[in-house]
């Protein structure tokens, strides 16, 4: 029988919590990437399936900018699970892995096209380039 996950201590607790913070980095640089290419968008919440980073509205499209330990990123970042905890952490990552996918097939229903940027992207202009050109490219109605 599986043993039951012990919660996190507080102080784990509260730097991840610091970790999956809004207005992180990676954001910041997704956003004036897409800025300097010429696409207008807005931050706050609208109401949309997982509540994207970005929405580009005139494009109908919408940028999710993923933490790779928060999102399961498979590269070296996201696979790096604390050493304490670790089924805790894994199960809820996984968790996380699935709400995303949910969200993604929920937006592309409402026809919104879904960006996604890792973290680790965020690093190099080319990488960025590939990952948001279905966004850059698409026409305006
Ligand atoms: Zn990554």
């Amino acid at each position: 029988m599986a043993a039951k996950l012990a919660k996190p201590s507080a102080e784990r607790s509260s730097i991840m919590r610091a970790v999956k913070s809004r207005n992180t980095r990676p954001e910041k640089v997704v956003r004036s990437f897409l800025h300097a290419r010429g696409c207008r968008f807005r931050l706050c919440d609208t109401g949309l399936p997982g509540k994207p980073d970005i929405v580009l509205r005139a494009r109908r499209s919408v940028v999710f900018v993923h933490g790779c330990f928060w999102h399961g990123h498979d590269c070296k970042r996201g696979a790096r699970v604390p050493k304490t905890n670790r089924a805790y952490w894994s199960e809820k990552i996984a968790r996380n892995v699935a709400r995303d996918a949910l969200n993604i097939v929920s937006l592309k229903k409402l026809g919104w096209r879904v960006a996604i940027v890792w973290e680790c992207q965020t690093q190099d202009a080319v990488t960025l380039d590939r990952v948001l050109k279905i966004v850059i490219a698409r026409q305006r109605p």
